[in-house]
């Protein structure tokens, strides 16, 4: 591996393979950390080296290179993904896609030709200039790259009308494992069978490692508007959201935190007094008009009480600053370890079906009682659908675990799956059995097929 990462060094640039200690503190792992119930090295794992390849062509080349010596190799975006599927074992290569960052747009088709490691925030920009939105908006807009929140699906805040990143992909190049590059031919709809861009929507970085990738732009809305409100209860609050939710807005986002959070929970300044619903329109003016009234409407049916404008508008301005926290310093630490101490915390964010939300946030609060983990927050994103609880304890992260596994295979339960954003990673690898059943076993003999010498990491190889 030593000579090969030589040869490397030598056909990329000596500063496009670092190694040993010039491997930056960040490289060593991604944003999961040990708070979450994981055991964690904080310092993160020690990876062979960091590559940079500049090109899909020196992207086939490592993959090709690595994988003749034995070696193996996983992605690296923005490094922001929280389940530890961009952190390297020990003696892996970090596959670093940053700089793939070209970006394309073309007005006429509406279409961005993006390099898969740019960021979002810049790609966002761009389109901008030329009157277009991608309209993905995840907490982490400045640092994620389109190829990581491709690989996770993500979603962002708008994502009620605008998708998850994954639905906007409608064309894609990648490489696969032995360093076979193969391109899927930009449509909005292809044509019956096979589609290159479920192998890397949603897959980790598992079964091919995506280049460059075509997203479907729309046109910037001519309005954009907010509003929230607050209810006296969780199920009045969640009436409303499902009835607000049929008249289609671009963002919807419901948090309601449980009593005596605030005495444990490290950011309590995020924590709400009652049941919170913002809810965003944007597009034609006209439509926004109609769409801002039956959502008036609607709430107030619910016993809804209207929050001040400058609270809507904190809201949206600070959407964002969560992220600040974990940003790391030079030690790889982020504030938001540093913050939380002794109190370990993790959250589940599950997609199960609406009648299923209400009884969940009960039977998930008997299940942390007994525990004796505190709930902090239950959570509805961008569909009544998409719920997540946060829950926290100090000085314990064994329950911590504990807890996430139990209210996972209570969302299994329900019918529902485990994760709608974030993948799977490390953190929640030991549950993918529970989640897929048989179908896993199929997953496996597609990756066999794709990846014989298992250079990319597999879904759950960290069990
Ligand atoms: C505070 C905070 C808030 C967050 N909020 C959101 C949110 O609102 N919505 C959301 O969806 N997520 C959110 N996340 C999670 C994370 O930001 C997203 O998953 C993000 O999209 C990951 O992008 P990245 O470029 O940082 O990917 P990375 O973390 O670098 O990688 C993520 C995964 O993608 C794989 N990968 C990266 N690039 C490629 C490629 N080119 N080809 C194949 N595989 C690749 C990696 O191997 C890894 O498995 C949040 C994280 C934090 C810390």
């Amino acid at each position: 591996m030593n000579e090969t990462l030589s040869e490397l060094a030598e056909r990329l640039g000596p500063d496009n393979v670092l190694r040993d200690d010039r491997i930056p503190a960040a490289f060593r792992r991604d944003l999961l950390t040990s708070v979450r119930g994981l055991a964690v090295p904080a310092e993160g794992w020690t990876p062979a080296a960091v590559v940079s390849p500049g090109s899909t062509e020196e992207v086939a080349e490592v993959l090709r290179a690595v994988g003749s010596a034995g070696g193996r190799v996983v992605c690296r975006g923005g490094g922001t993904g929280i389940m530890g599927s961009a952190a390297p074992p020990d003696g892996w290569v970090v596959l670093d896609l940053s700089r793939l960052d070209a970006i394309d747009i073309d007005a006429t088709s509406r279409r961005a030709r993006v390099g898969a490691g740019a960021r979002i925030a810049a790609v966002e920009a761009k389109a901008d200039d030329k009157g277009l939105v991608l309209g993905h908006d995840p907490w982490t807009f400045e640092i994620a790259t389109v190829g990581g929140a491709v690989a996770t699906d993500g979603l962002g805040y708008l994502g009620a009308r605008y998708g998850s990143l994954g639905d906007r992909v409608i064309g894609v190049t990648a490489v696969l494992a032995d360093g076979t590059v193969v391109t899927k031919r930009p449509a909005v709809k292809a044509s019956v069978g096979f589609d290159l861009s479920a192998w890397v929507i949603g897959t980790e970085g598992t079964l091919a490692v995506a280049t460059e990738l075509v997203l479907d732009l729309r046109e910037r809305p001519e309005a954009r508007r907010l509003r929230g409100y607050s209810f006296a209860t969780l199920e009045a609050a969640f009436t409303a959201t499902c009835r607000i939710a049929e008249v289609d807005p671009a963002l919807l986002e419901l948090s309601v935190s449980s009593p005596g959070a605030g005495s444990i929970w490290p950011f309590a300044d995020e924590l709400v007094d009652r049941p919170t619903l913002f809810v965003g329109v944007d597009g034609v003016i006209d439509v926004v008009k109609g769409q801002l009234e039956a959502i008036r409407q609607r709430a107030a049916e619910h016993g809804a009480e209207i929050l001040p404008g400058a609270a809507v508008e904190a809201f949206w301005r600070d959407r964002h600053a969560v992220v600040e926290r974990y940003r790391k310093d030079d030690d790889g630490m982020t504030e938001a370890e540093r913050r939380a101490g002794d109190v370990a915390f993790d959250f589940v964010h599950a997609a199960i079906p609406r009648d299923a939300v209400v009884p969940f946030h009960g039977e998930a609060r008997r299940i942390l009682e007994r525990r004796r983990v505190t709930m902090i927050e239950l959570g509805v994103w961008v569909a009544p659908e998409l719920v997540s609880i946060v829950f926290a304890k100090r000085a314990d992260r064994a329950a911590i675990a504990a807890a996430t596994d139990e209210l996972i295979r209570l969302v299994h339960g329900l019918d529902g799956s485990m994760e709608y954003c974030h993948g799977v990673g490390r953190r929640l690898a030991h549950l993918l059995d529970d989640e897929h059943g048989d179908a896993l076993a199929a997953y496996v003999r597609v990756k066999r097929a794709l990846d014989p010498r298992g250079v990319l990491p597999s879904l759950g190889e960290w069990v």
